[in-house]
């Protein structure tokens, strides 16, 4: 985030963390203010925006908008077991686990799509996943100890973390719904899966689309 924050700085932006986008107050097809609750800014005749917000708060923001219905969930898992290094990364197939990162700080997982493991309790996620992570690590020699008792382990699971891809042409919200406005958002660029490098291609083609 920091190279992102010095550009937009050095370009004479200001960044505002914590100021949630209540209502977009729109005239004639056109923003013309943004509402932040306690505060309110007035757009000019040069200004646009770039709308980033997930699919369900740009929803909320312009009502007549299609968005994706369905999402699925992410699970992560981070154990607090230090290991000696280097970082090793494993992928797993026909696992509870998917992805594997062994870091000095810890060991975390990574199970996207992970609709039963998001419904597990964590008391059995935990040692079911390390019985699976703990094998690849011995067999890959991964450096560390690898006790058969599972570590303290936290698992984060966030229920909305992607829009659920499925089969068949995917939504492509229209890039301008207002003159002024243009969306972006990893699901507004439904090229590829809803990844870091989807939101950043939808920031370019929403200011490419402004631009023009
Ligand atoms: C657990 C997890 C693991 C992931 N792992 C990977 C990975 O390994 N690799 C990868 O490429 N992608 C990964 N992803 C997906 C990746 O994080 C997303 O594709 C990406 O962050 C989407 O970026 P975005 O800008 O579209 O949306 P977001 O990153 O969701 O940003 C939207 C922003 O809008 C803000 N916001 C919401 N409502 C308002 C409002 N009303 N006013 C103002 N601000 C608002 C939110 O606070 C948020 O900061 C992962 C996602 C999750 C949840």
């Amino acid at each position: 985030m920091a190279p992102a924050l010095a550009a937009l700085q050095a370009a004479g932006g200001t960044v505002r963390f914590g100021a949630r986008l209540r209502r977009l107050v729109t005239q004639g097809g056109r923003v013309q203010a943004l509402d932040f609750g306690e505060d309110a800014m007035a757009l000019g005749p040069r200004d646009a925006v770039v709308l980033a917000t997930p699919p369900w708060e740009s929803q909320r923001l312009l009502p007549h908008l299609d968005v994706p219905a369905a999402h699925a969930p992410i699970v992560n898992l981070h154990y607090a077991h230090p290991t000696p290094g280097p970082v090793r990364f494993i992928g797993m197939l026909d696992a509870l686990c998917q992805w594997v990162l062994v870091r000095p700080t810890g060991v975390a997982v990574t199970v996207s799509a992970g609709d039963a493991a998001a419904r597990e309790e964590a008391e059995t996620l935990g040692p079911r996943a390390w019985a699976e992570l703990r094998e690849a690590a011995l067999a890959f020699g991964v450096a560390g100890d690898w006790p058969a008792q599972a570590p303290p382990c936290r698992v984060v699971k966030e229920r909305r973390a992607t829009p659920r891809h499925a089969p068949g042409p995917p939504l492509r919200p229209k890039r301008l719904p207002l003159a002024n406005l243009a969306l972006a958002g990893d699901w507004t660029d439904p090229v590829l899966p809803a990844t870091i490098e989807a939101s950043v291609r939808s920031g370019q083609a929403a200011a490419k689309a402004l631009l023009r």
